[in-house]
């Protein structure tokens, strides 16, 4: 799977890119991240000017609209497949579980960066990107949700996971209704606290029915938001 990214800060990528997961997802071959600098497209040679002021006033720049359509029309003529365009912005639809699996199932993604006050109105006009939020509050720039992009769908790859059932029971995932449950791992007892007797017992029906359980009561606890209606019991 391809991901393109298109920023004006590339620079920030390369430590998330070089390491953990990603890391090795890359060196394998199981995904390709392009990074590209839409000052590179800039038609100001000697500043590579890519920002202006907003017409009608007011605070901040917005960044024109010239250099960003260019970039993505070069980076999508170097390809057969043009990708799906992903504008990550504070406006878009909310990012969920379900989105990221859908997207998991596209071979390239291209993912454009906004920054300052965001993009002139004409390039979601011009090229119709789906509009993507990874949460109601603002950031400096759409470089770290790009990033929460490529991580969440990354797991979803192929081969990229060692353990292809850790994606399965994450919380979220298609067929888990409810959050994941606690997770415990050695030493057995830790500050005075020790790890619930069922899951050292070996039936496996009887932890797999707990941890069901768990995940419900961490759920009605922390999001009731996600149970359905009638959902006011575990079943
Ligand atoms: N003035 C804009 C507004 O009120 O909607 C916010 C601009 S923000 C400072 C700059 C850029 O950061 C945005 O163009 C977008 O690319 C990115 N960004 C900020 N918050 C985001 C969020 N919650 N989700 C995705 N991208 C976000």
């Amino acid at each position: 799977m391809r991901f393109d990214v298109l920023t004006l800060f590339p620079g920030i990528f390369s430590g998330y890119l070089s390491q953990g997961l990603l890391h090795k997802a890359i060196e394998r071959g199981l995904i390709d991240v392009q990074l590209h600098n839409i000052r590179d497209w800039s038609s100001d040679p000697k500043h590579h000017k890519v920002d202006d002021r907003p017409y009608g006033g007011g605070p901040g720049m917005v960044m024109m609209a010239g250099p960003i359509v260019d970039c993505i029309e070069s980076v999508r003529g170097k390809a057969a497949d043009a990708g799906k365009l992903i504008y990550l912005t504070p406006q878009g639809r909310p990012l969920t579980q379900p989105l990221v699996e859908q997207w998991a199932g596209e071979r390239r993604l291209l993912l454009l960066c906004g920054r300052y006050e965001g993009v002139d109105q004409r390039v979601l006009d011009l090229l119709e990107p789906e509009e993507v939020s990874v949460g109601d509050y603002i950031l400096n720039g759409g470089e770290v949700a790009a990033m929460v992009v490529i991580d969440a769908v990354v797991r979803l790859v192929p081969g990229v996971l060692g353990d292809e059932e850790s994606s399965v029971s994450d919380s979220f995932s298609s067929g888990n209704r409810w959050l994941e449950g606690a997770q415990y791992t050695r030493p057995r007892e830790y500050r005075g606290l020790q790890v619930p007797e069922i899951l050292m017992s070996g039936d496996h029906a009887a932890i797999a029915r707990w941890r069901k359980e768990q995940g419900f009561l961490k759920t009605r606890r922390v999001r009731a938001d996600l149970l359905g209606k009638n959902e006011d019991s575990k079943s």
